[in-house]
């Protein structure tokens, strides 16, 4: 039986990386999709794959950063599906110009508090309230390995905002454990995505982050889409509250092999 049958989910940043892989695999699993993004050609296109395959999705453009936007982003889901169930607040950014504390620029660091971490907060705030109302579910917020380990490739904004993620999810787990909805945070590793490639911008820095992955190789957005399908589905049912680290060994790891 497919994992997500007769459930609705929501997906943030389904225009690219995990969010596109996790809504195709969503649908596969007979979930309706919602797809969310800023950029509206490729959120169209991954909603119109979907259909493609026989599945069910409707693309919504919006900017998690921005209240009106995310409210009318749920409204939008619910009005068109009846219900949610799941909710993957997965959009975000890596700046290039994001580096240590005295070289960041005050702006960097708003820009990516206000995508990274305020955007999942005013998802859950306006998701809980209609997962509830649909009789429970689950919420996935993708944080990352650096809201647990620190690194010396300076990105002061993105860490910060990715430990703001991971707290959240932690407090919001327990506040609402006892009303069936679950809320889990994904912790990727280093992933083969846009988002790290253009800011590994060179062979040496790509080389120079894979010394720290035990496995050797940069994870796939793909391979993070089946964590969340865990996460989302019934079959984590007793997992709330968790760091879910999927990073091929890397917070695991003092001395990688050679
Ligand atoms: P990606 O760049 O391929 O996809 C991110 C998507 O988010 C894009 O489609 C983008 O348009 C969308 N987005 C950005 N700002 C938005 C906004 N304000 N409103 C709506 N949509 C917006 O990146 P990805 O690698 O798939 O990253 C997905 C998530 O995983 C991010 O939160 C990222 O921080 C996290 N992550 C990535 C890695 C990695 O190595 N790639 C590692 C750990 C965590």
């Amino acid at each position: 039986m497919p994992h997500l049958e007769d459930k609705v989910a929501l997906i943030t940043g389904a225009a690219s990386g995990i969010g596109r892989e996790s809504a195709l695999l969503f649908a596969a699993e007979g979930a309706k999709v919602a797809c969310v993004d800023l950029t509206e050609e490729a959120n169209v296109a991954t909603a119109a794959a979907i259909e493609a395959a026989g599945g069910e999705a409707v693309a919504i453009t919006a900017d998690v950063s921005q209240p009106a936007n995310v409210a009318e982003m749920v409204e939008a889901t619910v009005s068109r599906f009846g219900a949610l169930h799941v909710a993957f607040n997965n959009a975000g950014i890596m700046h290039s110009e994001d580096s240590d504390a005295v070289a960041t620029d005050e702006n960097i660091w708003d820009l990516t508090m206000n995508i990274n971490a305020k955007g999942v907060f005013l998802g859950c705030k306006h998701q809980i309230p209609a997962i509830r109302e649909s009789g429970g579910g689950s919420i996935i917020n993708t944080a990352s390995f650096v809201a647990i380990m620190g690194a010396a490739t300076p990105q002061i904004a993105y860490t910060a905002s990715k430990g703001a993620v991971l707290a959240l999810t932690r407090e919001l787990a327990i506040v609402h454990a006892r009303e069936n909805i679950r809320v889990n945070a994904l912790c990727p590793g280093p992933l083969r995505t846009e988002l790290l490639m253009s800011f590994l911008d060179t062979d040496e820095k790509k080389q120079r982050r894979l010394v720290h992955v035990p496995m050797g190789r940069f994870g796939e957005a793909a391979e993070m889409a089946k964590a969340a399908l865990f996460l989302a589905s019934d079959e984590s049912s007793y997992v709330t509250g968790t760091d879910f680290l999927v990073d091929g060994g890397l917070a695991a790891a003092y001395v990688t092999p050679e």
